[in-house]
């Protein structure tokens, strides 16, 4: 392909001043919106000011690795089982359309520190330790969309801003627990959206069955779904080895509310984990407290298991048309409703509203619907 060759010309320009970027986040002036959230980004930061090391990235080998950090002007790279602190080639850019970097990404690394290829042990540690030369596009991609602008264009067309959050992940792991807290199947309806919106598998973890059973109606609804369930207890260890089957060689990552036992799994499934010791920086001189930056946790099994707080913000930001298509089941009777952009609300002749009413459709199901219908109408104001 003529990526390769592209990539070959525009490398032999030579990469700026580490120290230069750092600061200025120049590079980033071409896109405001990711400058912006560059800067944000709280992560294991570098300790001292980096200089970019090589003068022609040519002539530096290359490895493939992936982003499990960020913090402004660079990203942390996963390369073969080392996390590189690496600046962001000048030449890079982002494939259209798309956000330019984001835990999870794939990319090309040209490594800047020699101890890396050469088995010297004698470390520069004012150096960078790679230059992100560009990166793969994404299988999938969990986004948190946020309107571009406070209105919409017109009524057919969402201005949406994606936002994503975690790039390449195969499953979206709902945990809910039986009890402690209640079980709030809503908000496993939005994750499920949320999955399909990303195209992860939804893997729904129904824990604490020590404490009670599932709900059989629960599971029957989710059931016809065809949503994978997998009821278990982190505390005596109950339906943990299927769990970590499921996990295993993919990439996953961790959503539900809190208290549901999340934490719990991780330690259990990872031995020598302590998933309560996130890894946060007090504070620096830049003056930043939080860490936004996931947790990414390698499974025994092989496979990686991310907890990230950003899932916790996310929205749905959708038409609400649209959202009817997200709940597969009402697709047969919304394609007999009345008006093509039936909200199965209040309109005449809606066969939903039959359906519901004649029990074809869950009501619990529906009356999801209507709640994450209702907060699409606020989000459109
Ligand atoms: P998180 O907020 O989702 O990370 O939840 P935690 O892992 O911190 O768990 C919240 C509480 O639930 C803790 O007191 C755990 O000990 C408890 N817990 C977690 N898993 C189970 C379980 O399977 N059974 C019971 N009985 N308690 C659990
Ligand atoms: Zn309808």
């Amino acid at each position: 392909m003529n990526l390769m060759a592209r990539r070959k010309g525009k490398s032999q320009r030579r990469i700026k001043d580490w120290k230069q970027r750092y600061h200025s986040q120049e590079h980033f002036e071409h896109d405001e919106a990711l400058r912006g959230r560059f800067t944000r980004k709280e992560v294991k930061l570098p300790d001292r000011e980096l200089s970019p090391g090589a003068e022609d990235l040519d002539d530096l080998p290359r490895k493939e690795g992936m982003v499990v950090g960020q913090f402004p002007g660079g990203a942390t790279v996963r390369v073969e089982g080392q996390e590189l602190l690496c600046a962001i080639a000048g030449t890079y850019r982002a494939p259209e359309g798309s956000t330019a970097l984001t835990v999870g990404d794939v990319v090309t690394v040209a490594l800047t520190r020699p101890e890396h290829f050469e088995g010297q042990t004698e470390i520069d540690k004012d150096r960078s330790e790679g230059v992100i030369l560009e990166r793969q596009p994404r299988r999938t991609a969990l986004s948190r969309p946020s309107p571009r602008s406070g209105k919409r264009t017109d009524q057919y067309e969402t201005e949406v801003f994606e936002k994503v959050i975690v790039a390449n992940m195969d499953v979206l792991l709902i945990v809910a627990a039986t009890q402690q807290p209640q079980l709030r199947h809503g908000l496993i309806d939005r994750f499920l959206i949320i999955a399909e919106r990303g195209e992860l598998s939804p893997v729904l973890v129904i824990n604490k069955i020590d404490l009670a059973p599932p709900d059989e109606q629960l599971l029957r609804d989710f059931e016809s779904l065809e949503v994978e369930i997998l009821p278990c207890s982190a505390k005596t260890g109950d339906g943990l080895e299927g769990l970590m089957e499921r996990l295993s060689n993919k990439s996953s990552i961790l959503a539900g509310a809190s208290g549901v036992g999340k934490t719990t799994l991780i330690n259990a499934i990872i031995p020598g984990t302590n998933a309560r010791t996130r890894e946060v920086r007090p504070s620096d001189e830049r003056g930043r407290h939080t860490t936004s930056n996931p947790v990414i946790y390698d499974l025994p099994s092989g496979g990686i298991l991310v907890d990230t707080p950003g899932i916790r913000e996310l929205g749905i930001n959708l038409d609400q048309t649209e959202l009817t298509w997200y709940f597969p089941e009402f697709e047969a009777f919304a394609d007999q409703c009345k008006f093509r952009n039936c909200t199965h609300t209040h309109e005449p002749d809606c066969a939903v509203l039959r359906a519901v009413e004649a029990g074809a459709i869950a009501p619990r199901r529906y009356q999801s619907y209507l709640n994450i219908l209702e907060t699409l109408g606020e989000n459109r104001g």
